[in-house]
């Protein structure tokens, strides 16, 4: 059997041989842009060439792209490993040609590689083209072997391909494998014939798909046709090797059946095809998913990416329960992934220790989750059967659902044990609101105008140079603008001193002029490997200004605080790693002129004495003044010297790295320093954990760092001097001041309490003399107490009336508290007999805009509105005389 890993380098070897180039995946959590929160297509990292940018004059690239889907229209988590063939994370095989060869090419290779390098028969290949794509289906037919009768003509929605409502867009054709009999899980269905592009059909599957770029969609929907011709073609990994390997299922290729395996090993369970094999493929799908993302950069968090690998990460967790898992298994299936794929990518065996860690955590979590769920769940549905309800609510689901990981058919087989059903409707109505929310988080980056249309290209040549390491200010030539209003704009140019957001370091802020208009640049950020100025105008935006030379001039006071935070960045990096130990790896950061921000692998929070020594160190780096170097070289060399790399990021094949004489070296793009004496004082601020092992420093530099000092100072000044002790002695003050308060709080209790019963043995003396029908009775507004004072005073007279002595008094207390109403009614136990005291909160509470209930003996409430609580008594005493006096008659 031909191996996935010999499927995959025949691809690529295959189009390399054709003078492709070879491009590497690009993470499979993008970095440059907004709108996207996983790489779904090989297609997203030239989306640039597409978009009129091509600075490395690329032609022709092949590569295999990490991908993720797990929302959207065809990707629902939930499908993943019910079915055989959808999938979170997968493989994206293709080639392209950006205004090189065409239509011509892209098909004779692709039959010449599917049928006589792979062997794939003849007889079983299909063809569709475009409708109206007369070259293609010309092509198809005088350029390969394959039977006329078997390429078909398709409509729009299979055959023309749209990278969004405006921009680059093409007819496509797709290639189509006949899998056999048996392969269809529809084949008996009245209502289905098999067939290519037949809805849900699984013995027809389509392989691969060529798009041939050749329009513009403009804005008023016509279609303009493109200068020059791209070629993009995309191959589902796990699918070609599923048909050539000849089985049934993507799992039983030799991608998923490593993982497999294992699980049987470790569970003692088989494997099925049908039902029962679902938890096998979630694990194996999930796993797959994790490794790479987790690899790549993103962590289990509550937003965005970070959410979606939680949510991946719990419902394989879930599954495994299924197979008898009953502790944290998954992350011992980690080697089994990298050992098969750790090859191809091999970031994932480098970084295969740090990946078990995090999922070995998140587990361990997850499971102390679940068992609170099932607690919760358990108290949630007591309390629905003590009301009397038998449904629990959809909302009520969902939380279970968001919160602890519940999904609704384990809440609804729970609460059936418990007699109640589950709102599953209800629930499928919050996950509808939950997603569309998703959704408009994700299109969050579209509204400042990074979309492909609307952009006035001037050239296309080259990229932009980044000239800001050596310079603040150059003479530059706009390439491309976009006004997003009258007074917002974007621009590319030719050249830059401005630094955009990447690897932490914020964006620089400054301006650019043009004749005698002056821009501000507010921001300057990476969108599809360009960089783009954010600009604000005073005065409505000129199309004419873009198309003179320019100076741009970034602000330098913000800009070396920014340096003077990034290099203070990398000495945290290198102190951090020397006190606590060589498992120290980035997880992220973030660097701007206010301050930084460090996160690392690290398991447990940092002692104030492990702080004091990473600041120290910290410290003598920088007294040392040590000379800091950039440098340019190849990745390998870099790595061959220990240069450390942040995983996630995607590294060109020159690199630049950063030295700080002997104790840091790191691959990085960003500004710094020129020599370590410049950062000035150094403060760790705060410390913090981000997820399970992954740990947080933030700390200012220079002027911040003065400033902070000054205000400590300034505080711990003014405290002694309110104090009026030394500020050495301040600490042992404090702790003498809170023990007098507790001592005073402890004196005040006991007054309340003493005052409380001098009270009700008052109000009950009152009472004895208002009596009918043999009840004692009164009701009084005690005027304006404090809480506690009143509960006291209730509790006191509660207390009383249980006593056989009292069992025919009721009393009802009103008070004014904090601005609002409090009505208390208590009654004996003869007295609760013919009025509750219930009844009587009612009539009052109803005096005061209010309500409340209790037992008979002892009800509360409070309202709105204490101007009415004399009424509120007298509403009482009314009631009260009625009924009791009516009771002995
Ligand atoms: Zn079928
Ligand atoms: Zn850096």
């Amino acid at each position: 059997m031909k191996q996935a890993k010999d499927i995959r380098d025949s691809y690529i070897r295959f189009f390399t041989e054709r003078a492709h180039t070879f491009v590497k995946s690009s993470p499979v959590a993008p970095q440059d842009d907004p709108t996207l929160l996983f790489t779904n297509a090989g297609m997203n990292q030239f989306k640039s060439i597409f978009l009129g940018d091509n600075p490395k004059n690329l032609s022709r690239a092949v590569n295999s792209q990490k991908c993720m889907r797990v929302s959207g229209k065809h990707n629902d988590l939930e499908e993943v490993g019910v079915d055989h063939h959808h999938h979170t994370f997968f493989e994206m095989l293709g080639n392209w040609s950006f205004g090189d060869y065409y239509k011509k090419e892209a098909i004779k290779w692709a039959w010449e590689l599917i049928t006589d390098v792979w062997g794939l028969p003849k007889e079983k290949v299909y063809a569709t083209v475009y409708t109206d794509d007369d070259d293609a289906y010309e092509i198809w037919n005088s350029e390969t072997d394959i039977d006329p009768a078997r390429i078909g003509r398709h409509g729009a929605e299979d055959n023309f391909w749209e990278m969004g409502e405006t921009g680059p867009c093409g007819p496509c054709s797709e290639i189509h494998f006949d899998t056999g009999e048996g392969t269809c899980i529809y084949e008996n269905d009245p209502n289905h014939t098999c067939g290519v592009n037949v809805e849900g059909c699984g013995r027809y599957v389509e392989i691969w798909n060529l798009v041939f770029m050749q329009y513009n969609r403009q804005k008023d929907g016509t279609l303009t046709e493109l200068s020059a011709k791209h070629i993009d073609t995309g191959m589902g990994f796990e699918r070609i090797v599923r048909v050539i390997q000849g089985v049934r299922s993507n799992y039983e290729t030799d991608l998923f059946m490593p993982l497999i395996e294992k699980m049987e090993a470790l569970s003692g369970k088989t494997y099925e095809f049908g039902e029962a094999g679902i938890p096998f493929r979630v694990i194996a799908d999930h796993m797959r998913a994790l490794v790479f993302s987790i690899t790549d950069g993103v962590s289990p968090s509550n937003d965005g990416q970070g959410y979606v690998i939680r949510r991946i990460l719990r419902r394989a967790y879930r599954y495994g329960r299924k197979l008898g898992f009953t502790e944290p298994f998954m992350h011992r299936l980690v080697p089994v992934v990298v050992s098969s794929m750790g090859e191809a990518f091999p970031e994932v065996a480098e970084r295969a220790d740090y990946v078990a860690s995090v999922i070995e955590g998140e587990e361990a979590r997850f499971d102390k989750t679940l068992e609170t769920g099932l607690t919760r769940l358990e108290e949630l549905a007591e309390a629905y059967r003590a009301a009397g309800k038998g449904v629990i609510s959809g909302a009520d689901v969902f939380l279970l659902y968001g919160t602890y990981g519940f999904p609704a058919d384990l809440t609804a087989l729970i609460a059936r044990e418990y007699g109640l059903e589950a709102d599953e409707e209800g629930f499928a109505e919050e996950m509808r609101k939950q997603k569309a929310h998703d959704r408009s988080l994700r299109a969050g980056g579209d509204d400042q105008g990074l979309s492909p249309d609307g952009w006035t290209i001037l050239s296309h040549e080259g990229g932009t140079v980044f000239t800001g390491y050596d310079t603040a200010r150059d003479t530059v030539q706009v390439k491309r603008y976009k006004c997003v209003d009258d007074h917002t704009g974007l621009a590319v140019l030719d050249k830059t001193p401005f630094y955009a957001e990447k690897g932490g370091q914020c964006g620089d802020r400054g301006e650019i002029s043009f004749g005698d208009i002056t821009l501000s640049v507010v921001d300057t950020i990476v969108w599809n490997d360009m960089i783009v100025h954010k600009l604000v105008s005073d005065v409505p935006l000129q199309e004419s200004w873009f198309t003179q030379a320019g100076t741009a001039v970034i602000d330098t006071e913000r800009r070396e605080a920014i340096r003077r935070n990034h290099s203070a960045t990398h000495l945290l990096q290198a102190a951090l790693t020397e006190v606590l130990g060589d498992h120290v790896d980035q997880a992220g950061s973030r660097v701007d002129a206010e301050s930084l921000r460090f996160d690392f692998t690290h398991f447990s929070a940092l002692s104030s004495d492990e702080i004091v020594q990473v600041e120290r160190l910290v410290h003598r780096w920088i007294m040392e003044d040590t000379p800091v170097a950039a440098e340019e070289k190849s990745i390998d060399a870099a790595k061959k010297e220990g240069a450390k790399a942040l995983f996630g990021e995607k590294y060109g094949d020159t690199v630049r790295v950063v030295s700080m004489g002997e104790f840091s070296k790191e691959l990085c793009g960003g500004t710094h320093i020129d020599r370590l004496g410049k950062i000035g004082p150094f403060k760790i601020t705060g410390e913090s954990s981000v997820s399970a092992g992954v740990r947080r420093v933030e700390a200012v530099s220079g002027a911040a760092a003065v400033e902070l000092f000054q205000q400590t100072d300034a505080l711990l000044k003014e405290t002694a001097t309110l104090l009026k002790v030394p500020r050495e002695a301040l600490p042992a003050k404090g702790a003498e001041l809170i023990k007098t308060i507790r001592q005073l709080e402890r004196e005040l209790k006991e007054y309340t309490a003493q005052s409380a019963g001098k009270e009700a043995g008052e109000i009950l003396a009152a009472a004895e003399k208002n009596r009918h029908g043999g009840v004692a009775c009164l009701a009084r507004n005690v005027g304006e107490l404090e809480k506690d004072q009143f509960t006291a005073m209730v509790d006191e007279v509660s207390d009383r009336l249980k006593q056989p002595t009292h069992e025919s008094v009721a009393v009802v207390l009103g008070a004014a508290v904090q601005g609002k109403a409090m009505v208390a009614a208590l009654a004996g136990a003869a007295a609760a007999k013919i009025l509750p005291a219930g009844e009587v909160v009612k009539a009052a509470a109803s005096k005061v805009q209010g309500g409340g209930g209790g037992s008979p003996v002892r009800a509360q409430a409070g309202g709105k509105d204490p101007a009415g609580l004399d009424a509120a008594m007298e509403a009482a005493v009314t009631l009260m005389q009625e009924r009791f006096s009516a009771a002995d008659e």
